[in-house]
């Protein structure tokens, strides 16, 4: 039987509706324009965005993995160095220090913001360390304040993944501003999303950003002339263009998504008793809510995939972000990690629920999903049933 989704987890044609004329006519100047690749959209909108996130250059690549994997490169860190980053993070991350040829260093989280745990890092750290990749997961930016001390300390790059913190605030600084570079995914569901595949690196440094550029057009630093081996890894104008219409919306989609989040925290503080608790915001207002995520605790006393079978079977739609931490992937079984190892990581792979997040999710639509929450756990724990009563 299929049952009929009445709240998707994420819906983009409430924030393409509004602007559909504006889009299409971005996307007709580049049909007529046809400079399809490198065109000049492509750099304004690349400016755009890094002087949105608070640095200097932008530099458009195919994807946020692409940006990751470049942008390392860029910052000259390869072969023989060791580039620290959490365990609990998309797989992308990993895949990105790998291809560099570096050693990646996983470490574990925190068990209440699900972020890197900056005291493993810390003790993680030897000579051949390069970098730390912190991950500004669900929206939520790592404590600058708390990376530059490290950074400072040891005398080692940061090297942020922003793909999840669109213009994301902490202590002052924007994501994508706090280290050398970072990358930025603009996959379709992301704060910012184009109409396909597409990432950015941002950086303050201009060797950087030079070596980057090379780095995504076949290491070419002028025309048919390779310095390097580079790729072919560049954003497309067409998606540039739709980029570009997108983006002074985000501020107010990012704020959306906090509402959303704050509807929430309020409708779910009651379920604390009965084990369901949110994912810590340590950041205030500049969280910008990419997921929102729940933990299902011990202490609950219907199991996650139970609670998940039966809000999909009410029409609404959960995700897992991640079912399984990047060190007990199959693909990565060669870098030696065991179960075990990472036991926050690990804890959360277990735990967590991602409830709908998008833009204009209303009230309403937040309160019925609650509600159906409290109804799953009241006719599954019928002797506390008077709780919610
Ligand atoms: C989406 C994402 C990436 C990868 O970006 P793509 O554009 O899908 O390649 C990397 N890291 C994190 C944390 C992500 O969420």
């Amino acid at each position: 039987m299929n049952i009929p989704i009445t709240i998707p987890f994420v819906d983009l044609n409430l924030q393409h509706q509004p602007i559909k004329n504006q889009l299409q006519q971005a996307i007709q100047a580049v049909l007529e324009q046809g400079d399809f690749v490198l065109g000049k959209t492509l750099s304004d909108f690349e400016a755009a965005f890094a002087v949105a996130s608070g640095t200097k250059y932008g530099i458009g690549v195919a994807s946020g993995t692409d940006a990751i994997a470049l942008g390392l490169q860029a910052c000259n860190i390869g072969a023989g160095d060791e580039v620290i980053l959490p365990a609990n993070t998309f797989v992308a991350t990993l895949i990105g220090v790998l291809r560099t040829g570096a050693k990646p260093i996983l470490v574990d989280c925190d068990r209440h913001t699900a972020l890197i745990d900056l005291e493993a890092a810390a003790k993680a750290i030897t000579s051949k360390t390069k970098a730390i990749i912190p991950v500004h997961l669900y929206g939520q930016m790592v404590s600058p304040k708390q990376l530059l001390d490290l950074a400072d300390t040891y005398k080692i790059l940061i090297f942020e993944d922003a793909a999840q913190a669109h213009l994301a605030e902490r202590e002052g600084y924007r994501a994508g501003s706090v280290g050398i570079a970072a990358a930025f995914s603009f996959y379709p569901s992301k704060n910012l999303g184009a109409f396909g595949d597409g990432g950015i690196l941002l950086t303050r440094d201009q060797e950087v950003a030079e070596k980057m550029v090379r780095l995504r057009n076949y290491g070419a630093s002028r025309k048919y002339f390779h310095t390097e081996i580079g790729t072919n890894s560049r954003l497309d104008t067409i998606q540039a263009a739709v980029l570009q219409q997108k983006l002074p919306y985000l501020q107010n989609w990012n704020r959306d998504r906090l509402n959303v989040a704050k509807n929430y925290d309020a409708e779910l503080a009651p379920f604390a008793t009965k084990g369901i608790i949110p994912i810590q915001n340590h950041s205030d207002e500049g969280h910008v809510y990419h997921l929102y995520v729940i933990k299902v605790c011990e202490s609950c006393a219907v199991e996650r995939c139970v609670i998940q079978e039966q809000l999909t079977a009410m029409g609404i739609q959960t995700g897992i972000h991640y079912p399984i931490p990047c060190h007990l992937q199959p693909g990565f079984s060669n870098l030696g990690y065991q179960k075990g190892d990472f036991p926050q990581a690990e804890m959360l792979a277990n735990k967590i629920l991602s409830l709908p997040m998008y833009p204009g999710l209303s009230n309403s639509k937040t309160q019925k999903i609650t509600d159906a929450l409290a109804q799953i756990l009241k006719v599954n724990s019928p002797d506390e049933s008077l709780l919610f009563a």
